[in-house]
C-alpha cells in the first residue's frame, strides 16, 4: 500500500539570517513525500523541466519513491521559487515565483497509482486536486492542504473539492480566511461543517491542533536548537502526518482507536517539520534515519505527559 502525493516540485531560492542558497531542490511534493517515505512508500505526480538534474532524481529514489508519475517535459524549465525570511522567520517574502512547466501541470495518473489507498493532495489549483482524487476510485483516506491565494481567488472550487476530503491541514491564518472567524476554535468549527471530519491548524513554532468534531488535540512545537531554514517545514509535517497513518492502515471512516492514531500522527508531524528547519531546504532528509524520528517522537511525548 502506498501513498499517491501530488504537488510542486521545485528550485527554490532561499534566504534566511542563517545563509543564502542560490538554488536547490524543493517544491512541496518533494518535501512531503521525502518526509513520509519514512513511514510508508511515496508515489509523487508532479512535472519538472529538462534541467531537473539527475541528483535530485537519485536523492528521491535513494528514499524509494516512486517516480513514475514525474512527468519531464522537454525544452521546459523546472517551477522555481525565492523566498527571503524575516530575521525571526516567523514570515517570509516571495520575491520570485516562475511557474515555468508547472502552469501547463494537469496530473494524469499513471495506471499503477490508480488503486492506490491513500493520496495526499500538495497545494495547487483546487479544480486539479478534484481531478486527482477522481482518478482514484479505492480511497481510504484524502487530505490535503491549500493556501490563500485559492482561499481569496478560488473559492467556491475550493469549497468544492474539499467536501470530498477526510482531512485539511493549513495554517492559522488560512484557517481565519477560509471560516472568515479569527476565533481558532470557532473557526475549526466552522471548517469542519465544509466537509473535511478531521483538520489540523498549524502554528508554526507554536506547534498544531488537531481538531474533530467535539475533540481537540494540542501539540506544542518542537524546541529546536538551531533553525535554519523553515522551508518545507509545513510539507514535512503533512508527510509525517499523512505517511503515519498511511503505514498504519488507518482509513475513513475513523473508529475510537484511529483518533488515538491521529494524535500520533500529529507528533510526527511535528517531528518531521522540526528536523526540516534543521538544515537548508531538503538537506536534513540526507542523513535524518528512522532511528531519529523515534527518539524525537519519545522526546515529545516525555515533554507533554502530566
Ligand atoms: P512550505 O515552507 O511548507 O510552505 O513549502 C515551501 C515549498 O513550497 C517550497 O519548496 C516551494 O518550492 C513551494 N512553493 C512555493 N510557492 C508555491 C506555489 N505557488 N505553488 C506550489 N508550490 C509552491
Amino acid at each position: 500500500m502506498s501513498l499517491v502525493v501530488v504537488g510542486s516540485v521545485a528550485y527554490d531560492g532561499v534566504e534566511t539570517p542563517h545563509g543564502k542558497v542560490d538554488r536547490m531542490l524543493g517544491g512541496a511534493a518533494t518535501y512531503i513525500s521525502l518526509a513520509a517515505s519514512y513511514f510508508v512508500p511515496a508515489k509523487i505526480v508532479a512535472v519538472v523541466g529538462d534541467d531537473f538534474a539527475q541528483e535530485d532524481f537519485d536523492l528521491l529514489a535513494s528514499r524509494h519513491v516512486d517516480l513514475e508519475g514525474l512527468d519531464r517535459v522537454p525544452g521546459g524549465r523546472t517551477f522555481f521559487w525565492q523566498g527571503v525570511y524575516s530575521a525571526d522567520m516567523n514570515d517570509r517574502a516571495t520575491l520570485r515565483t516562475d511557474l515555468n512547466v508547472f502552469a501547463g501541470f494537469n496530473p494524469t495518473l499513471p495506471e499503477s497509482y490508480r488503486q492506490e489507498p491513500y493520496l495526499f493532495l500538495g497545494n495547487i489549483q483546487p479544480s486539479l486536486q478534484k481531478s486527482v482524487r477522481a482518478q482514484m476510485p479505492g480511497l481510504k483516506l484524502t487530505g490535503g492542504d491549500t493556501m490563500n491565494y485559492w482561499i481569496q481567488d478560488f473559492r467556491a472550487q475550493l469549497l468544492e473539492t474539499i467536501r470530498e476530503w477526510d482531512f485539511l491541514l493549513i495554517n492559522d491564518s488560512e484557517a481565519g480566511l477560509l471560516s472568515g472567524e479569527r476565533n481558532l476554535r470557532r473557526a475549526a468549527a466552522a471548517i469542519l461543517e465544509m466537509g473535511p471530519h478531521t483538520l489540523v491548524i498549524k502554528r508554526g513554532e507554536y506547534g498544531a491542533i488537531l481538531f474533530r468534531r467535539g475533540m481537540h488535540f494540542v501539540a506544542p512545537g518542537y524546541l529546536l536548537e538551531s533553525l535554519i531554514d523553515p522551508t518545507g517545514a509545513g510539507d514535512s509535517f503533512a508527510g509525517g502526518f499523512v505517511g503515519y497513518l498511511a503505514g498504519r492502515g488507518i482509513g475513513a471512516p475513523l473508529a475510537d482507536a484511529d483518533v488515538a492514531e491521529l494524535r500520533r500522527a500529529v507528533i510526527y508531524g511535528s517531528v518531521m517539520g522540526s528536523f526540516c528547519c534543521e538544515k537548508f531546504g531538503v538537506d536534513r532528509f540526507r542523513t535524518l534515519r528512522r532511528d531519529d524520528i523515534d527518539a524525537r517522537y519519545q522526546e515529545f511525548a516525555n515533554c507533554t505527559t502530566f
